[in-house]
């Protein structure tokens, strides 16, 4: 899967290529020792306004390759018949990505911020009732461990900030920090905190959360739990710390009023999510990865 772009958008991507009359408009010729590189650009030019007709554009890409960007359909079926120019064996395939609108735009991201020794660029998708919609925020990978505040695209100066990722809730235990394939725990309800059923077959009237006891269902955004797994993962990340002492950070900080609020916290460390905890989300107990991960509005 060509990277930058997500499985979905690669997904509609290979769609398009192989399952519709939609063509692919930019193609990749190579040859297999290279030699194609030292091959004459005027002959290369013969060769294929001889098979496609006149084409959009011909580029020489650095590797050698040539990117030539087509027309129309036809032009797209005779290239592909190309095998030689000038006695050089080639190969003609469509590119990767380029022929998925959303991958050239990540791409040319990816190109612009290289010199920020940005690796990766993603875009942001939300899920709802199983459909996915992309934001305008896009998640860059650096391969340095410092943020840069910044990164300069043209004229454009945009500020980078940590892309701090919702916390996970396993939909078995209903416990944070892991999800429900690496899950060692025992189902509970989402809603009323019973073993044994999940939400949907639930006939409880009043939702009980199994993290803080609160009178509202695991899933509930302003849960208390919730709130503190999602400020670990802020102080993880901005910090560029392990969770373990992520953890002790917000512990150590977060006053303790109440005996509901203590034993809400004493119960997330039950002993068979405990461990769990400990050992499963490879994200979140790597300790200080040599990457930062960052997120970035650009209008695309
Ligand atoms: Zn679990
Ligand atoms: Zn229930
Ligand atoms: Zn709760």
């Amino acid at each position: 899967m060509p990277s930058g772009l997500n499985y979905s958008q690669y997904r509609m991507a290979y769609n398009v290529l192989h399952h519709s009359n939609a063509y692919s408009k930019f193609f990749i010729v190579s040859s297999e020792k290279g030699d194609l590189k030292n091959a004459s650009p005027i002959l290369i030019h013969k060769t294929i306004i001889e098979v496609a007709g006149e084409v959009k554009s011909i580029k020489k890409l650095h590797s050698g390759q040539l990117l030539i960007e087509i027309m129309n359909a036809k032009q797209s079926e005779n290239l592909m018949k190309l095998q030689k120019i000038c006695e050089i064996q080639v190969k003609v395939a469509p590119h990767h990505s380029l022929n998925h609108s959303k991958g050239v735009i990540l791409e040319d991201i990816l190109e612009c911020l290289k010199g920020h020794k940005v690796i990766a660029v993603r875009r942001i998708i939300i899920k709802r009732n199983n459909q996915n919609f992309p934001t305008k925020h896009v998640i860059l990978k650096f391969n340095t461990p410092v943020l840069p505040k910044s990164v300069k695209i043209a004229y454009m100066n945009c500020p980078v900030r940590h892309f701090i990722p919702n916390p996970l809730r396993c939909f078995k235990c209903q416990r944070f920090g892991h999800t429900i394939t690496a899950c060692r725990g025992k189902q509970i309800c989402a809603r009323c905190s019973l073993p044994d059923h999940n939400s949907n077959n639930c006939s409880s009237t009043t939702p009980k959360c199994c993290n803080c006891n609160g009178d509202h269902p695991a899933f509930f955004r302003s849960c208390p739990r919730y709130k503190q797994e999602k400020e670990i993962l802020a102080v993880k990340i901005t910090k560029n710390i392990s969770f373990r002492e992520a953890r002790k950070i917000v512990n150590d900080r977060t006053p303790k009023p109440g005996i509901s609020y203590s034993s809400a916290l004493n119960s997330v460390v039950t002993p068979s999510c405990s461990k769990n905890m400990q050992t499963a989300p490879s994200i979140i107990n790597t300790p200080t990865a040599p990457t930062t991960v960052a997120s970035l509005l650009i209008m695309i």
